[in-house]
């Protein structure tokens, strides 16, 4: 079978995406052609975003492919998975210009994952994959649409009736390959993610070492997935870094949603010429560990906290258990080895904001970045959704929008000074 596996050329005008909003690495994408491809299948992955360019060129790109079927993204990669734009606008629009173009249509990303039906009805997609879609795809090419009820975690429309079949997925990471990136792939990527101490000497790169999270803070929406910590072998993971560094990459970010102490991890990488960035947790590393992690290259750190809880952990959340000064104590200890740490304060409705603004100035003066805290957006999927509303149903995302435009005033740095109505981005996106 052939397959094309799309990131459509996103466009953010009156998102309240916080999001960055540079191309990064479309990563499932990457594994998923390599599935594929080990399977006998062809695959081409057109990443329109990183690419620049639009609807008109990919749908001409697409149908020239000739594709079985065509996979397309609902979030610009997995970076972004946690916090995606909430509107489906861009999809929509791909799905649209694809029709007819590229066989059987498969929608991925966290919409379809907290949300299937819904997401299968706004997309007119033929099949959505809930979870993380590498393994489902291959099981996808290889099967009739009479045997896609032996599928799991897949949701489809047959004889006018929505099936959804089991919860979100979790691919085996013991098996996803080592990724390979073409030269001019890598060359393009120019951006630094989450870089600030120096101008960028070459071309970056996002990895991962790992999947998943025990914690439950408020505005990820992850609930019912990637809960269980899963890590690819370091053998796999230092065989793509090797072959990055070939490619003249100078730069990682490593998106696991919570970079996690290794020693032996962190040693290879100092005895390698190249500098990262992580985003963690500080109350998980010790100040041994933090020092390690600066001698091994790691020139950012983001480290989410939300508004510090004096009285430790909460019930619900699980959220971080490590008082205001022990966090406070840690983060600067990491500022001695690593030249950007940012404490990543969201607002999720809870804690003292005067109390929350001391605590930023202070760290301020004490050499780590604070920004204020921004409004976490409810995700459906999200304890922030689930504790105000229960289970997301069809219409989650729209209330979940207008909850939190009519909520707040200020969007932290969002470029749009005010976001449209989730039913005005999406309108006429099909
Ligand atoms: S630490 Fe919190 S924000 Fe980070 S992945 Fe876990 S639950 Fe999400």
């Amino acid at each position: 079978m052939k397959v094309a596996l799309v990131n459509p050329p996103w466009t953010f005008h009156g998102s309240v995406y916080l999001g960055c909003r540079e191309p990064h690495l479309p990563i499932e994408l990457g594994y998923a052609r390599a599935l594929l491809e080990r399977a006998g299948h062809e695959a081409a992955l057109v990443d329109a975003q990183a690419r620049g360019i639009d609807l008109i060129a990919l749908r001409a790109e697409v149908a020239a492919l000739r594709p079985d079927m065509t996979v397309i993204a609902t979030a610009p990669s997995y970076l972004s998975w946690r916090s995606p734009p909430p509107e489906l606008r861009v999809p929509m629009a791909a799905v649209a210009a694809l029709r007819g173009h590229g066989g059987l249509l498969v929608a991925v990303g966290p919409h379809g994952s907290a949300t299937p039906r819904a997401a299968l009805r706004k997309l007119g997609v033929d099949v959505i994959v809930l979870g993380e879609c590498e393994e489902i795809l291959v099981m996808l090419a290889g099967a009739t649409e009479s045997r896609f009820w032996q599928i799991p975690s897949i949701a489809y429309r047959r004889n006018g009736i929505d099936h959804v079949q089991g919860g979100p997925y979790a691919a085996c990471l013991r098996t996803l390959p080592a990724l390979r990136w073409d030269g001019a792939t890598i060359a393009r990527h120019v951006h630094h993610h989450h870089r600030f101490d120096a101008v960028p000497d070459g071309p970056s790169a996002e990895m991962e070492t790992s999947r998943g999270s025990p914690c439950r803070c408020a505005s990820c929406a992850r609930d019912g997935a990637r809960d269980r910590l899963r890590k690819r072998p370091l053998a796999t993971v230092l065989d793509e870094l090797d072959a990055l560094l070939a490619e003249g990459v100078r730069h990682v970010y490593f998106i696991d949603e919570r970079f996690l102490p290794d020693r032996a991890l962190l040693e290879e990488l100092w005895a390698r010429d190249v500098v990262f960035g992580v985003q963690l947790r500080i109350d998980s590393w010790s100040r041994e560990m933090l020092d390690l992690l600066g001698r091994a290259g790691c020139v950012s750190i983001e480290a989410s906290v939300e508004r510090p809880s004096i009285e430790g952990m909460d019930p619900l959340t699980r959220r971080c258990s490590a008082s205001t000064e022990e966090l406070t104590a840690l983060l600067v200890h990491a500022r001695r080895s690593v030249p950007f740490v940012q404490a990543n304060l969201s607002d999720a409705g809870s804690g003292d904001p005067a109390e929350t603004a001391s605590w930023r100035q202070r760290l301020l003066g004490l050499g780590v970045w604070a920004n204020e805290p921004v409004p976490a957006f409810p995700y459906p999927g999200s304890p922030a959704y689930t504790r105000r509303w229960g289970a997301p149903d069809d219409g989650a995302w729209e209330r979940a929008h207008a909850h939190y435009i009519a909520e707040h005033r200020t969007f932290g740095d969002l470029p749009d000074s005010r976001p449209l109505p989730l039913t005005e981005l999406e309108h006429g996106a099909r």
